[in-house]
């Protein structure tokens, strides 16, 4: 008999931002188990803000799951395993925001075959100063870091870049990575790759995506750096850290409707601006500004290849006439669970309904 560990993931009931929590536990499986083989689990949600003292346990369900190369010491096959949270009816808790995503896709939202890329960008903070930065003042004006070499330029390349080879051994869809405006800020992203025979639905690259964050902390231990997804952690003259949303349906897809399918649907976006913008991440107004490639909270605006818009087209797509959309307005403390349905919900009609 072979026992192995799996790491239980979830996102807890934190307001306005959930946050990852995990706890392991041995498993005994075949050689190539299936989601199914994974036992539901419970833990105490009076600590997680997900219950009271009195009525504490709430329910794990595991939903997808990666192999994790990180705490394979002893070269077993360990697990790392997303989970929902659910209360003891089995009905989704409150905090399950993949439940959203399922509802919407349920209803017919899946018909639409959903593509999704994330760009996800973070902070590395030491202490309480950005990766880089001295400790009184500021670093030398934004231009040269954004996809800058040398040690001038870069800070915390070896946390990036190892985060890069865990999210790949671990099976996750990741497509690439870079060091942002601002200094000690960085990006990577996850979904749509062009690769054959992947599964980049909406729900899938939102699990990989809040894996991938998982990951991203777990490491940051070893690094003793602070990994942050603040919209604005330096203000003043200083990028925000956002997650431009990248979105196809199979009609934009399409060579001979995929310019209109990106208008029509760049037309609901326009509708429900005030709606979206409620769910989009915490404190999104010191972001969305209008200033620093962004565009201002307050009003839509779309434009090719323009990035002080709310949603760009990329320049190959409107040469090609088909494709995808950028919506650029998501904050990097979004869930990828409710952009993803409110996209879904904007392009299909189907209601989006928070929990
Ligand atoms: P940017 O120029 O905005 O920095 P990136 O190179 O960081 O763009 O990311 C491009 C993103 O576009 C990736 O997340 C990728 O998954 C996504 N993408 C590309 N094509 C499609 C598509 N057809 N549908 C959805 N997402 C797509
Ligand atoms: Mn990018
Ligand atoms: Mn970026
Ligand atoms: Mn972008």
């Amino acid at each position: 008999m072979k026992v192995n560990f799996a790491e239980y993931i979830w996102i807890d009931g934190i307001n306005p931002t959930g946050a990852l929590r995990s706890k392991t536990r041995a498993v005994v499986l075949s050689e190539n188990p299936r989601i199914t083989d994974f036992p539901t689990w419970s833990f105490d949600g009076s600590s997680t803000n997900q219950a009271t003292g009195a009525d504490s346990d709430c329910i794990l369900q595991p939903i997808n799951f990666f192999s994790d190369p990180i705490s394979d010491t002893n070269n077993t096959n360990n697990y790392l395993v997303l989970c929902e949270v659910l209360n003891s009816d089995g009905s989704p808790h409150i905090s399950n925001k993949r439940a959203v995503l399922r509802d919407i896709l349920e209803k017919g939202g899946k018909d639409f075959e959903a593509w999704l890329g994330f760009e996800q960008e973070y902070t590395m903070f030491k202490k309480n100063i950005p990766l880089g930065w001295p400790e009184h003042g500021f670093p030398a004006p934004q231009g040269p870091y954004y996809c800058g070499v040398g040690s001038e330029q870069i800070f915390g390349r070896e946390l990036a870049n190892k985060h890069r080879d865990i999210c790949i051994n671990s099976g996750i869809v990741y497509y690439g990575m870079n060091a942002e405006v601002m200094p000690g800020q960085w990006e990577y992203q996850i979904g749509y790759r062009d690769f054959t025979k992947e599964d980049v639905s909406a729900i899938n690259v939102s699990d990989h995506l809040w894996v991938a964050r998982w990951l991203l902390h777990r490491l940051s231990e070893e690094y003793n750096i602070h990994i942050s997804h603040d919209n604005k952690p330096i203000k003043g003259d200083w990028n925000g850290a956002g997650m431009h949303t990248n979105f196809s349906t199979k009609d934009m897809r399409n060579k001979d409707i995929g310019r209109k399918a990106i208008e029509e649907a760049i037309a609901n976006l326009k509708i429900r601006h005030v709606d979206h913008i409620k769910y989009y991440g915490d404190r999104l107004e010191e972001r969305l500004t209008g200033q620093h490639e962004t565009s201002s909270l307050n009003e839509f605006s779309y434009g090719i290849a323009n990035r002080g818009c709310s949603i760009r087209i990329p320049r190959i797509v409107e040469q090609k006439g088909y494709g995808y959309l950028e919506d650029r307005r998501p904050g990097a403390n979004a869930d990828p669970y409710l952009i993803s349905a409110l996209l879904i919900s904007a392009v299909s009609g189907i209601e989006f309904k928070a929990l």
